[in-house]
């Protein structure tokens, strides 16, 4: 077993996997285990145990940070509600403390993740910056004076279920129309579909694609077809900068942040609608043209910010 500085694991509990690594207190990854995301709650439960365990046969640990896509309580001791997991008003904290035997962190995943581009990506460079990322849904968080802005009930802020259009598509959070059912991974295939449906360009190999195997059209599919330069996998991409130029235009308007932080899965594929995301927003804040903008630049950590910042606030926890 490998014994060291205090290490410690970092698990984020996404709707779709649950990942989990071992991370130095520099933010260093040292191992990692991963399953699919449980939709029970005994499931999710024994996931959670079994990749703690896992990793504490190869690993000395002394903390465990959970980074849950979810409302949690202001105290971080539970979860209200998650739109994609089946926790629902209930007390994590000190029985997971209990379960796994070891100091437990919980925190919201866009705070995590946030914490972890605070501390080793563009974050170091500002005191007061909002994030906004990108995977299955959006994940929103705000950094001020360099600490993690909470919001009076623990829920603050939340940029993926805006409504954005009246009667539109379904989010598994139970309302229609939300930001993240039009910007996020998921979307570009929800929009992909659409898209395909209406009969445009149907000479695309997105079309065809989808003709012949209409499961196989996933966001990856979307964004590898406009790689090749596929014009309607292009108009997908460009309908997603669109809605994310919109969503970061809201972002600026409420919160004037100097820093916007695109982070999440999406991220790693910025060079395709980044620039358009941008020229989107400047155009959709009121007075465009006569006031300050925040930078908008893409984090460091993609995928893995959840998990190694959870990993480092349980680290900052239980010194
Ligand atoms: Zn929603």
């Amino acid at each position: 077993m490998a014994t060291s500085e205090r290490l410690t694991i970092g698990i984020d509990i996404g709707g779709t996997n649950l990942r989990a690594a071992v991370v130095d207190p520099t933010g260093r990854i040292i191992d990692v285990e991963q399953l699919p995301t449980p939709s029970s709650v005994g499931a999710l439960d024994t996931a959670i145990g079994h990749v703690v365990a896992a990793l504490r046969t190869r690993h000395e640990v002394v903390a465990v940070g959970l980074a849950v896509a979810a409302f949690i309580t202001a105290d971080q001791t539970s979860v209200r509600f998650a739109p994609h997991l089946p926790w629902r008003d209930i007390e994590i904290r000190d029985r997971m403390t209990r379960v796994l035997g070891l100091p437990v962190v919980l925190e919201h995943d866009a705070n995590a993740a946030a914490w972890g581009e605070q501390i080793l990506g563009p974050g170091r460079e500002a005191d007061t910056w909002a994030f906004f990322a990108v995977g299955t849904g959006i994940g929103g968080a705000l950094v001020t004076d360099r600490k993690l802005y909470r919001g009076e009930f623990g829920t603050a802020p939340e940029f993926g279920h805006l409504t954005v259009v009246q009667g539109g598509r379904t989010c598994p959070c139970g309302k229609r129309g939300c930001l993240e059912r039009y910007c996020s991974g998921s979307a570009l295939e929800l929009t992909a579909r659409e898209f395909i449906a209406t009969g445009r360009h149907p000479r695309s190999a997105l079309a065809e694609h989808y003709h012949s195997a209409p499961e196989g059209i996933t966001g990856r599919t979307v964004v590898r077809l406009a790689r090749d330069g596929d014009p309607l996998a292009l108009k997908v991409i460009e309908d997603f900068a669109c809605w994310m130029g919109r969503g970061l235009a809201v972002v600026q308007e409420i919160l004037d942040p100097g820093l916007i932080v695109v982070g999440g899965g999406v991220s790693r594929d910025a060079d395709l609608f980044l620039d358009h995301a941008v020229a989107e927003m400047a155009e959709n804040v009121v007075g465009a043209g006569h006031r300050p903008l925040a930078r908008v630049e893409t984090g460091v950590l993609g995928a893995d910010a959840g998990m190694i910042g959870v990993a480092l606030l349980a680290g900052t926890a239980n010194p």
